[in-house]
């Protein structure tokens, strides 16, 4: 009996050791060892081309799972992430686990692409490039398949990021200034970078057919992006009254939980499968009831 006594007490203090030190840690240390013990998973927000109902993309979006099994979502820890330059090896890991989860049917259908998040100290750095090109290399994706985007916070810095666009565009990724709308000197931005896409924030979006002040700017949003000849990805898109808008004004992509949540891989790799034979099947409808 004494074996065993001692047995479960010094597993009771190692336990106690484990978590009194782990209560400890500064969140930057803690968000260090995640990344190190690569306790994230990348869920996939279906986009949607509107002239045919059909998945023609996806969101990676991040979500980190702590070994309590706690959810933590990414506006808590990406902003840490870019205050402690600790978002270099969470860009890294996060197009580690893209290709990872997405390769096979990235291959298995050319017409499907994957969008990531790209942060403004990334685009600096230019770092993420190399990366993502020996990743897509390897894994036989084509460059075009990966997007890019990344918001205007990423482009303050123009001559920076007027070069990061280049070779991100050269490498063959399409590149799309995401949230747009909500940070400040949007049009001049604009204008001076080599941008092939734009993602009208979901502010703009949630504004449609309202009589909030945000709705008279949506439909120039839209305008002034299809004279720059952008394509446009409108986010947030919720109501089927705001889906028909931005039909009607020439919005060909769109996102939102009308349509979908972000999914687990496995979950996102059905949805794909029945909104390629028609505009929504059995897990559409699950999807958009979670
Ligand atoms: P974002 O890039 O603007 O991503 C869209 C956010 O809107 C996501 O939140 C998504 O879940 C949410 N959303 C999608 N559809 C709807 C809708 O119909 N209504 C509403 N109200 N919300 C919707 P999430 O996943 O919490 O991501 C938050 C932000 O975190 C992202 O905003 C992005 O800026 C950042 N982020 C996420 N993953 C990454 C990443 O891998 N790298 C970097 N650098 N940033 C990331
Ligand atoms: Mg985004
Ligand atoms: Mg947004
Ligand atoms: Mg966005």
């Amino acid at each position: 009996l004494l074996l065993p006594m001692g047995l479960l007490v010094s597993t009771l203090l190692v336990g106690l050791v484990i978590w009194v030190s782990r209560q400890r840690l500064s969140p930057e240390k803690e968000l260090a060892i995640a990344i190190r013990k690569r306790e994230f998973v990348v869920h996939y927000q279906p986009i949607i081309d509107l002239s045919n109902g059909r998945c023609v993309a996806a969101e990676a979006l991040l979500r980190w799972r702590r070994p309590d099994g706690r959810w933590i979502g990414p506006d808590l820890f990406i902003p840490l992430a870019e205050e402690t330059g600790l978002i270099s090896p969470l860009t890294d890991l996060l197009i580690e686990r893209v290709i990872e989860d997405q390769a096979a049917l990235l291959r298995a259908d050319r017409d499907l692409h994957i969008s990531i998040n790209i942060s403004a100290r990334d685009l600096e750095s230019g770092r993420f490039l190399p990366v993502l090109t020996e990743a897509v290399t390897r894994s036989g994706v084509a460059p075009s398949q990966i997007w890019i985007e990344a918001t205007e916070q990423g482009f303050i810095r123009a001559e920076i990021a007027a070069g990061a666009v280049e070779a991100a565009r050269a490498a063959g990724h399409m590149v799309a200034i995401d949230d747009f709308g909500t940070g400040y000197s949007s049009l001049s931005l604009l204008q001076g970078l080599p941008l092939d896409a734009l993602k009208i924030d979901k502010s703009f979006v949630e504004a449609i057919a309202t009589d909030a002040a945000t709705s008279v700017v949506t439909p120039h949003i839209i305008d002034m992006a299809h004279g720059l000849k952008l394509r446009i990805i409108a986010e947030g898109v919720e109501t089927r009254e705001q889906e028909a808008y931005l039909r009607a004004a020439g919005v060909r992509l769109a996102q939102g939980w009308l349509y979908s949540h972000a999914l687990p891989a496995s979950e996102f790799a059905t949805f794909h499968q029945d909104r390629k034979v028609q505009g929504g099947g059995a897990s559409a409808r699950r999807a958009r009831a979670r």
